[in-house]
């Protein structure tokens, strides 16, 4: 048996309780899902400190000496083990918050350790939080000399050569207080490689590694966990880097292949009554380059003969709408029915007013379906949709059910679709006999490299235009102390006719409390406001009132619309032209945009305010500053990418093809990205049955990480 693929519990130094803790913590089942998991830094222990040199702004250090004596302080969840240590040099302290018994039953005074940690200044005195220790003499001796007193090198000397880099791993808060701390972890990765003695075959084919310039995959293994030189360690790390993005690329191009092959398009060469009753009586305003040459692109895919997958990014208030409705009219010019998806009711519901006002009196029946409606209703909309009555169907994901079936659903398009990952889109295609085409639309730009994994099996076409006319939207930022030159700001704004929205945050744990924020906002705003009108939405209101409450802003009846981010996407009141934004700080950038969005949408100066508290940290501050320097999507999204990391980003998570990636990281590894990508494609191309015998190792792999990465299998 493949000795990767043995159960990790008979690893020397698991056993069964490390095992399960392994498996539920971090996932790490197998011998092999040890070896993948990577250490998170490196921490140089050639160097051994002593106290005397310590303060508190020096990064992690390594001291060796001895404990004197212990203390514990505190009651209950303050209680602290504190540890005073000392090297003979001078002295400082231990201090264990969690795993106080472990810390307790597990050290002792007048035994030589070497404690690894950073140290910080408390009341004065210099202390080092939940130190990493060990029994084990340091690889160098404050001399400078090997120094192994039990006789066995340590591991990272034997693997390395000599290197002085240890790993360091990430662990739970739980492993930690079992004492499986990133040490121990290192043990056990040390244990592993006492067993990997054959060198491990190669992942990539030799042609690939050799093309690339890549470094051996058993070479590359051992070197990320123990790098034998710094050198060594950059070159592992870009090998396992390509080869994560190559093979999630792998995956991506390899099912746009299948899908090409297995599911023709309908062709639409028609351009009907529909379309040019539309664009010659009813189109109120000049389309804007942009918007006709993406409307160009989307013709050429729907009649290609090819099923279209393409993704339509415009920035907030580009005009993807109107887009949206033309190639819906093109469908139905060539006999076929639309779907157009929206993620939130509201919205849905606007999407339906905003279409059937365009379409004025042209004879396209457009209907809602959503969650609410029920009853009589909702059997007559699925009896025009057998029949073909109805020509397009707005609605949420109440459209994707198993039981509403088309006459002949010919597109679908999904609107601001962060939670429409690929699984999702594959089940439209179940609703016709020829799967519909699909265009996906958002206004959340997405940085390309995301672009490129999260939406890799679309095509992109991007509206880079606003209509004309459009006034950048001038973006501020004012503490809490400001509110008057707040108000100042919103008086002038009343004047002018303009009307305001005021946003607080809503997080679900504390849906109350914010709430209360949102109440005893708007009764401020009430009296700060005594002649004007003040409405108020947020998520806990009944579907129906809030709709009326949107709707009674958008008819100019209140002024002021105090809300929560329910207002986030997509909603159209153009005559607004100030969107305040209370506690900016809790927001993430893409939905700061996405609110700044709702203003700027008429012709009118509009204005942003983000408010927060005096004391903001330096992500914040720079979040914040992002915004007020930049109205462009595409530049946010980039530096929320750096800011937040990929992980945190809206859709990510949600969409189908959301995996972690163990070691590439696609802030910063974009050029590696474009690279694998491109040897990816030149495997397809080059190979497109899969009968070079060169690539069956490929084949092989995938198949292999296909099975271990649900989401992975999850996209065809
Ligand atoms: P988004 O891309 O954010 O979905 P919308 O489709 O809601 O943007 O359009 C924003 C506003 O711009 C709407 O009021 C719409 O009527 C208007 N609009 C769209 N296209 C044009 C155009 N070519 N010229 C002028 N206004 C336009
Ligand atoms: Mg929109």
């Amino acid at each position: 048996m493949n000795i990767l693929s043995q159960d990790i519990k008979y690893l020397q130094g698991v056993g069964p309780n490390r095992a399960l803790l392994l498996a539920n913590e971090l996932g790490i089942k197998t011998v092999g899902d040890l070896l993948a998991y990577y250490p998170y830094k490196y921490v140089d222990r050639s160097r051994i400190y002593q106290i005397r040199e310590i303060d508190g702004t020096m990064p992690y250090v390594q001291l060796c000496g001895q404990i004197f004596s212990f203390d514990t302080i505190g009651e209950g969840r303050n209680k602290r083990l504190i540890a005073h240590f000392t090297d003979g040099t001078g002295s400082i302290d231990l201090v264990w918050f969690q795993g106080i018994k472990y810390a307790a039953k597990n050290y002792d005074c007048r035994k030589d350790y070497i404690v690894f940690g950073k140290p910080t200044v408390f009341n004065g005195k210099i202390q080092i939080a939940h130190p990493e220790i060990e029994t084990q003499a340091p690889l160098l001796s404050p001399q400078g000399g090997m120094n192994h007193p039990d006789g066995t090198p340590p591991p990272w000397g034997r693997l390395g050569g000599g290197s002085s880099f240890r790993p360091s791993y990430n662990t739970s808060e739980k492993m930690k207080r079992s004492g499986l701390n990133s040490g121990a972890i290192a043990k056990l990765t040390a244990n592993m490689f006492k067993l990997l003695k054959e060198p491990l075959p190669e992942t990539l084919p030799p042609y690939i590694v050799q093309q690339h310039h890549l470094m051996a995959y058993d070479d590359a293994v051992r070197n990320i966990h123990y790098p034998t030189s710094p050198d060594a360690l950059r070159h592992a790390q870009l090998r396992l880097k390509f080869e994560e993005l190559f093979y999630v690329q792998l995956n991506i191009l390899r099912y746009v292949k299948d899908r090409q092959l297995r599911y023709k398009g309908i062709v639409f060469n028609t351009i009907g009554e529909y379309f040019n009753g539309f664009f010659y009586h009813h189109l109120p305003f000049q389309l804007t380059e942009a918007q006709k040459r993406v409307i160009r692109e989307i013709r050429a895919d729907m009649k290609s003969g090819k099923q279209m997958n393409r993704l339509l990014q415009g920035d907030v208030g580009s005009g993807k709408t109107l887009v949206a409705l033309m190639v819906a009219l093109i469908a139905i010019d060539n006999g076929c029915q639309a779907c157009i998806m929206a993620p939130t009711e509201i919205l849905a519901e606007q999407h339906l007013a905003t279409l059937r006002d365009l379409l004025g009196d042209l004879p396209v029946r457009v209907e809602l379906l959503t969650g609410t409606i029920k009853g009589k209703k909702r059997t007559a909309i699925f009896e025009g949709l057998v029949t073909g009555d109805i020509h397009i169907l707005v609605g949420t994901h109440a459209v994707i059910e198993d039981n509403v079936l088309f006459d002949k659903l010919g597109l679908v398009i999904i609107d601001e679709q962060h939670r429409f990952g690929v699984a999702q889109r594959a089940k439209l295609w179940m609703k016709n006999a020829v799967p519909p085409h699909v265009l996906v639309m958002t206004a959340t730009p997405i940085p390309r490299t995301l672009a490129m994994t999260l939406y890799g099996d679309l095509d992109v076409s991007i509206i880079d235009e606003l209509p004309p006319g459009r006034k950048p939207i001038r973006t501020v930022h004012m503490f809490d102390a400001h509110r008057q030159r707040i108000y100042q700001l919103m008086n002038r704004e009343l004047d002018l006719g303009r009307q305001i929205y005021i946003v607080y945050p809503l997080i679900k744990e504390t849906e109350k409390l914010d709430l209360k924020d949102l109440e005893a906002g708007f009764e401020e705003i009430q009296r700060a406001f005594p002649n004007h009108k003040v409405g108020k939405v947020h998520g806990k209101m009944k579907p129906a009132d809030k709709d009326a409450e949107m709707q009674r802003f958008a008819n100019h009846e209140t002024h002021i619309l105090v809300s929560t981010t329910v207002i986030e996407v997509g909603v159209n009141v153009p005559n607004a032209s100030v969107m305040i934004i209370e506690n900016a700080e809790r927001f993430g950038l893409s939905q700061l945009h996405q609110l700044r969005g709702r203003v700027g949408r008429g012709a009118d100066q509009s204005y942003c305010v983000l408010v927060t508290k005096f004391e903001i940290g330096e992500t914040t501050r720079k979040r914040i500053q992002v915004m007020v320097d930049t109205t462009d999507g595409f530049e946010i999204a980039e530096q929320d990418l750096k800011l937040r990391g990929p992980g945190d980003l809206e859709g990510t998570q949600q969409s189908g093809m959301a995996f972690d990636l163990k070691i590439a990281n696609l802030a910063r590894d974009g050029q590696i990205l474009n690279i694998a990508r491109e040897a990816a494609q030149d495997v397809i191309t080059s190979d497109p049955e899969e009968r070079n015998p060169q690539n069956d190792i490929l084949w092989r792999r995938l198949r292999e990480l296909r099975k271990s990465n649900i989401n992975w299998g999850a996209i065809s």
